[in-house]
């Protein structure tokens, strides 16, 4: 990304959102925006450091200690956030155009994540006035109660691949829960961030609540992440920054929920549904151009059913087509240039090793040549050892394996660093069940992957997928802490 001090004859100069204000950093100095459907920069951001992280975090701590906000009765609390949603179902189109664009992803993508970002606020609205302590037995003359204390001053730093559920995902637990927030989003991807603080202000949310800092990660992130006044950071993306930002938050023991990568597992058995798993598996890997956390990147296959499975599948992938965002595509661009030649090299190296390739999509016509694009790739049989069967591609690159038996395919599922999610398609829903106590994963789907956007659910990762949870009711007490406390009164 190219720093500009002036984004040339363009009205798109968004800016910071500090203290409720428009803002732009202290050093003056920009960056461009640039849309991955066809390369171009549109607009450009305030390039943030750490004069102000410190100043958004100071007005952060200001709101927290002498504002409304966390001493509010919990039920106001709640009406403001389910004005938010209201407000952004109301502005649905304007939100999903500006993500679409921001993003590269298929304008029907965005409008689900704006959907979802939606109702997070609307389900922790309703979830504010409901969330309490408990009481704990102890010996006559003693009463102990507990209470859910928001942290103070929540960091959040987000990745680019689904910027508006993100921000819902962590914003609408933590300001539920009493805390005030700093957000530093991807560069690549923050406009809808901005946009929804704006709307969070309409909404009645006090000035100073929610923050949006825009800016590097180096930059920005890091300052956020060693800050000493923040009080707890909700990390979202890769393994290798997850690692940095836990370090950094160390040297103030600060707690740090991290939501990580993975290579989750499709297991079809031969007596799977076809017809059922077929498009919702393809949509796992291609959704957002596979560039998901949760993406189904390894099709494991029982050998029975091998050549009838990958057929069907082959046949799926030589119809996709990605191109601009705008057009009715199965799916869009790839962030930047960046990532597309990264997944662009996982798929010319297996090539290379003599990977077979069952089928291969297109882009479309009016594409070639133009934004970030990479079209869908079915590999298979791909050996257990190679990068396509290990590591993360984040792009829509599905890789096949065979399998024996329950046993083998517990084994393999098992058989990676991540444990994000997995999928298991059979009619013989004892084996799903037992299958689903042994894959070592946060979610397991049993002839389905996804609920809906999950907003109900608890998500999380085992093992490199990170640590901590959200979603559902346990992000609140994920974005709170347990004060207990005890009378003696004889
Ligand atoms: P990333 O490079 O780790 O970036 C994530 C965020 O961290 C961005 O805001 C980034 O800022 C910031 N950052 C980068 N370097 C930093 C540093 N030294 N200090 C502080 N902050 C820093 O990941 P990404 O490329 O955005 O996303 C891809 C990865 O995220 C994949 O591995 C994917 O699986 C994972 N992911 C996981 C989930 C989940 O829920 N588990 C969801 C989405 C993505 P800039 O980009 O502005 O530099
Ligand atoms: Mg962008």
């Amino acid at each position: 990304m190219v720093a500009l001090t002036e984004f040339a004859g363009s009205a798109d100069r968004y800016q910071a959102i500090i203290d409720g204000k428009p803002v732009e950093a202290a050093s003056g100095a920009r960056l461009d925006m640039v849309a991955p459907s066809d390369g171009r920069a549109f607009a450009s951001i305030p390039r943030c450091g750490a004069e102000d992280v410190d100043r958004a975090i100071k007005a952060a701590k200001r709101a927290f200690e002498d504002g409304p906000w966390a001493t509010m009765a919990p039920a106001d609390r709640g009406r403001i956030l389910m004005k938010l949603s209201g407000l952004i179902a109301e502005h649905h189109e304007e939100l999903s155009e500006l993500d679409a664009r921001d993003v590269g992803k298929s304008i029907k993508q965005a409008r689900g994540d704006v959907t979802v970002l939606s109702r997070y606020y609307e389900f922790y609205a309703g979830a504010a006035d409901k969330t309490g302590g408990e009481t704990i037995p102890l010996p006559g003359g003693f009463t102990a109660m507990t209470f859910r204390e928001p942290h103070g001053v929540v960091g959040a730093i987000l990745p680019w691949n689904s910027p508006t559920q993100m921000l819902g995902r962590t914003s609408a637990p933590a300001l539920a829960m009493g805390n005030t927030m700093v957000v530093k989003p991807a560069e690549d991807a923050c406009l809808s961030a901005i946009r929804i603080a704006e709307l969070a202000l309409e909404a009645g949310l006090p000035p100073g609540v929610l923050n949006i800092v825009t800016g590097l990660g180096e930059e920005a992130g890091a300052a956020l992440a060693a800050h000493p006044e923040v009080n707890f950071i909700t990390f979202t993306g890769s393994p290798e920054v997850g690692t940095i930002i836990q370090k950094l938050a160390a040297e103030n023991h600060v707690a740090v929920t991290l939501e990580l990568g993975g290579k989750s597992p499709q297991i079809v058995f031969a007596d799977a549904d076809l017809d059922t798993a077929l498009p919702i598996i393809t949509s796992a890997i291609t959704v957002n151009s596979g560039q998901t956390c949760v993406a189904g990147s390894r099709l494991l296959v029982e050998r029975a059913a091998w050549d009838r499975v990958v057929a069907a599948f082959a046949e799926r992938f030589n119809r996709l087509v990605t191109g601009p965002h705008s057009g009715d595509y199965d799916f869009g661009a790839l962030i930047n240039a960046k990532q597309r030649d990264r997944v662009k090299g996982f798929i010319s190296r297996a090539k290379a090793d003599g990977v077979g390739v069952l089928a291969e999509g297109k882009v479309a016509g009016d594409a070639e040549g133009s934004g970030f694009y990479v079209p869908a790739v079915l590999f298979g049989p791909v050996p257990v050892d190679h990068a396509l069967a290990k590591q993360e591609v984040f792009g829509p690159c599905l890789s096949a394996i065979p399998f024996d038996d329950e046993a083998d395919a517990i084994r393999l599922a098992n058989d990676t660093e991540f444990g994000l999610a997995a999928g298991i398609w059979t009619s013989d829903i004892g084996r799903a069940m037992r299958m689903a106590r042994k894959i070592r994963s946060g979610q397991v789907y049993i002839n389905g992957y996804g609920a809906g956007g999950g907003v109900e659910l608890p998500f999380g990762g085992f093992k490199n997928s990170g640590h901590g949870r959200e979603k559902g009711l346990e992000a609140l007490k994920e974005f709170s802490a347990t004060k207990t406390v005890v009378i003696n009164h004889g």
